[in-house]
């Protein structure tokens, strides 16, 4: 962290680039991820969106729920600089999509109309930074406490009481069956691994440690203390939160819909801010958010329902740098997939590595839109296929049934609006950085649009949301 008035690094940039040790160094090393030197090397991966397989008419696909974040921490008074509290709020956004695709085609946009066809929703928690503790607590407890409270009493919705914690424990179930308990690994406290015969499981309630008698929360399913620092930044971590509030959040949406109006899956697209994977402590969640969406797809093909219909979108990172750079070489409508092989010569791996094995729930491809831009975008797999287990199948294009529905989809939301970005995800980045007071329930617009069989909690409505302040 610089000095107030320390505003530029010692090594200002432009010296540094002059400096002859920098300049001949780079002379030696090449950018990895630099356009390919052929055309074909792009080629020979797209395909047009025509050829693909198309599960649904795009038209029937009315509304859009994309669930987006935004995380920061502040400092907590002038006398204690380093003494920092993490914020992060985490907003559904819906979009009735009907209403947008006119927007796409006029000229003017008529900000009522804007205003009409979405509705948003977002929790906001604040968690412990460094040297912030609960009387009688280390920080790193203090933090595993109030995780547990904010997964037990956030509301993924206000129109409902399901909490991040069910959504939890329904990821860890099979459809319409949650899971009551979920196995730990190891014990936060002690280190303590079970043997496989007692298992360390955890539920609502809090447990016990049978090796040290410390207390073990649902909210250590994440792992997110592992990266917990006594002393400095926590942003690691409070990202990590924010990332499982929003995964819990849409498979909250999911599940709400799968038990009240099933038929609402083939109407609508979730869209997750970045990739469909998991990074560090929170990886092993990939597995069950892969299962969970496998079984809910298998259970709505039984019922003749399309869906669910998922897509992570990326803005930023190495891909999207990608994207931008190869563009040209994507002809527009065309679909570009990324082997194993392509995204290890990019990103500079070895030719072996096994690309997003263990992080991966759907798989990236590169869209470019009908209008020319250049979409990053995951889509989940069919029910079976691992995405990234360097198999052909893996990598062939009818692994992916909803890709051309979705690539569909989100050519028609284009505007002239808002650049580079599609429209519901810029609304909900928009929803996710507005200050403290969003209250617009995503389900309770959804209801108001007349589907059969949505029932809102109106008990829930009335109730007036609270959640767990720190000490
Ligand atoms: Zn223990």
């Amino acid at each position: 962290m610089p000095y107030e008035s320390e505003r530029a690094p010692r090594l200002g940039h432009v010296a540094t680039v002059r400096n002859a040790a920098v300049a001949s160094a780079m002379a030696q090393w090449q950018v990895t991820s630099d356009k390919p030197t052929t055309a074909d090397d792009v080629e020979q991966l797209c395909r047009p969106l025509p050829e693909l397989e198309l599960v649904g008419p795009p038209t029937d696909v009315d509304f859009s729920i994309t669930v987006d974040g935004s995380d920061t921490e502040v400092d907590t008074t002038r006398d204690h600089p380093t003494v920092k509290v993490g914020y992060l709020r985490v907003a559904g956004s819906m979009v009735r999509l009907d209403q947008f695709r006119e927007l796409a085609r006029a000229r003017h946009i008529d900000p009522r109309i804007v205003r009409r066809a979405h509705g948003e929703y977002a929790f906001d928690v604040a968690l412990p930074g460094a040297q912030l503790a609960r009387p009688g607590m280390t920080g790193v407890d203090t933090w595993r406490f109030e995780l547990n409270n904010f997964l037990l009493t956030g509301r993924f919705d206000s129109s409902t009481e399901m909490t991040l914690a069910d959504g939890l424990l329904a990821l860890h179930g099979t459809r319409g069956a949650p899971a009551t308990e979920i196995p730990l690994r190891v014990c936060p406290s002690c280190g303590h691994r079970p043997a496989p015969e007692a298992p360390l499981t955890v539920g609502k309630l809090p447990g016990q440690c049978p090796q040290c008698s410390g207390a073990i929360f649902l909210g250590d399913v994440l792992r997110t203390h592992d990266e917990y620092n006594v002393e400095g930044s926590n942003l690691t971590p409070m990202s990590r939160v924010m990332t499982a509030a929003e995964r819990l959040m849409t498979t909250c949406y999911l599940e709400y819909f799968a038990e009240t109006a099933p038929e609402v899956l083939t109407h609508t697209l979730f869209i997750t801010d970045g990739p469909l994977a998991l990074f560090g402590p929170l990886a092993p969640l990939k597995r069950r958010l892969q299962e969970h969406l496998a079984g809910l797809t298998s259970w709505a093909a039984d019922r003749e329902i399309v869906g669910p219909l998922l897509v992570g979108m990326e803005k930023s990172g190495t891909f999207v740098e990608h994207a931008a750079m190869i563009e040209e070489l994507i002809p527009p409508s065309h679909v570009m997939r990324l082997t194993n092989e392509y995204i290890n010569k990019v990103t500079g791996r070895s030719p072996h590595n096994e690309y997003g094995h263990d992080e991966f729930y759907g798989r990236r491809f590169i869209y470019r839109t009908s209008k020319g831009d250049p979409l990053v975008i995951t889509v989940p797999p069919a029910p079976g296929v691992e995405p990234y287990d360097g198999s052909s199948e893996a990598e062939s294009w009818a692994a992916y049934p909803t890709l051309r529905l979705v690539c569909e989809v989100l050519d028609s939301l284009r505007t002239r609006m808002y650049d580079h970005a599609i429209v519901p995800v810029a609304l909900a980045h928009s929803a996710a950085a507005l200050p403290l007071g969003v209250g617009r329930s995503v389900l309770t617009m959804m209801a108001q649009q007349n589907i059969p069989g949505l029932r809102i909690d109106v008990q829930a409505v009335k109730r007036q949301l609270t959640f767990p302040g720190w000490q």
